[in-house]
């Protein structure tokens, strides 16, 4: 259930409220919207109609439910959708996010060389892996520790925040140590402990899809940070496994419009992932975002036939650079900024 307050209610008529919420056995999860503060009640949905009364409040407009099963993510919590801020780049806003940055962080020369590259192209933050997981135990696992330290500096020499992978709880600390933003990837996405962990930071998390995930189930992995109390939540479609094995994934476009009608969430697309050859990735990018994509996010290695994880996805800067022209003028037409 929901309770939507009126138009500039008190701290304090906020704070009854919360008490109210809490007596009835339910948590509540106070939301400051743009116009409005709502206050979301999670718990048993028997004794929803005790949470009714509250609505003879003079100072509550509404109390409604929640049908579906995520709750806090939900759209009605937060109509005008979230922002969410990395390090003073907003994401969910009119303009689109753009992260970019190499598979995996495999040196400094190549980081350095990337994010100068991203930069110039026009990214707002960088990407790189440091802990990756990988489908066989023999690949390159990452550069862990060293890695992230080479990716905080890179950022740090080019003036943009750092979004790296988190692959195990215990992690945590140290990756929250060097990065902006950190990422849940395809293969956590329903990793319920770390997601637990997650939530229990402020740091924003950005939550890839997983690759037989369904939406439903995508949002109650985010529900999972949000519960713990972080809601710094960014989605990112990445491609899902069908049938179809002449591209790496299926980039799964309608998502896009679905999770902005169900969620308050940014939602991001990964075309390098979503279909595994750099050629398609420029296209897709440019129809991820004419589908109301907030941003994205692209690979980009210096020298992508010596990359270490992912080549033939990876665009080499220039080419980023030419994907950036390109999505100009489709941000413009759906009145979106750069
Ligand atoms: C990545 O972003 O490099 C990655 C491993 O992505 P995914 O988890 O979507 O496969
Ligand atoms: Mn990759």
């Amino acid at each position: 259930m929901i309770v939507v307050l009126k138009p500039h209610v008190t701290d304090e008529q906020v704070a009854t409220i919360v008490k109210m919420v809490e007596e009835l056995d339910y948590h509540a999860h106070v939301i400051h919207g743009v116009e409005r503060t709502v206050v979301a009640c999670v718990g048993e949905e028997r004794g929803e109609h005790q949470l009714g009364h509250l609505e003879s409040l003079a100072f509550v407009d509404r109390v409604m439910p929640v049908l579906r099963s995520f709750k806090l993510a939900a759209r009605e919590v937060r109509p005008e959708g979230s922002r969410i801020k990395v390090d003073g780049v907003e994401i969910g806003g009119n303009r689109l996010a753009i992260i970019a940055g190499p598979c995996a962080v495999e040196s400094r020369e190549q980081v350095e060389a990337a994010a100068a590259g991203v930069k110039q192209g026009g990214a707002h933050l960088l990407r790189g892996g440091a802990f990756k997981p990988r489908t066989s135990p023999y690949a390159f696992q990452g550069m862990e520790d060293e890695g992230l330290r080479l990716l905080e500096a890179a950022g740090r020499k080019v003036g943009l925040p750092v979004v790296t992978e988190i692959m195990d709880p215990h992690d945590i600390d140290l990756v929250v140590e060097h990065a902006d933003m950190l990422q849940v990837g395809a293969r956590n996405a329903q990793n319920f402990s770390l997601l637990r962990r997650l939530g229990r930071i402020r740091k924003p998390v950005l939550l890839k899809r997983g690759m037989s995930t369904k939406l439903e189930e995508f949002l109650m992995a985010a529900e999972y940070i949000l519960s713990e109390g972080n809601p710094n939540v960014v989605l990112c479609e990445r491609g899902i496994r069908t049938f179809e094995t002449a591209t790496r994934n299926t980039l799964d476009l309608n998502a896009v419009p679905l999770l902005k009608e169900w969620t308050h969430l940014p939602v991001l697309v990964d075309p390098s992932h979503g279909t595994g050859i750099w050629s398609l990735v420029t296209p897709m990018a440019l129809a991820s975002v004419a589908a109301g994509a907030d941003g994205l996010l692209i690979e980009v290695h210096p020298n992508p036939s010596a990359a270490r994880s992912d080549g033939p996805q990876q665009l080499k800067p220039e080419r980023f650079a030419d994907l950036m022209k390109s999505l100009a003028p489709v941000a413009e037409a759906l009145g979106r900024s750069l």
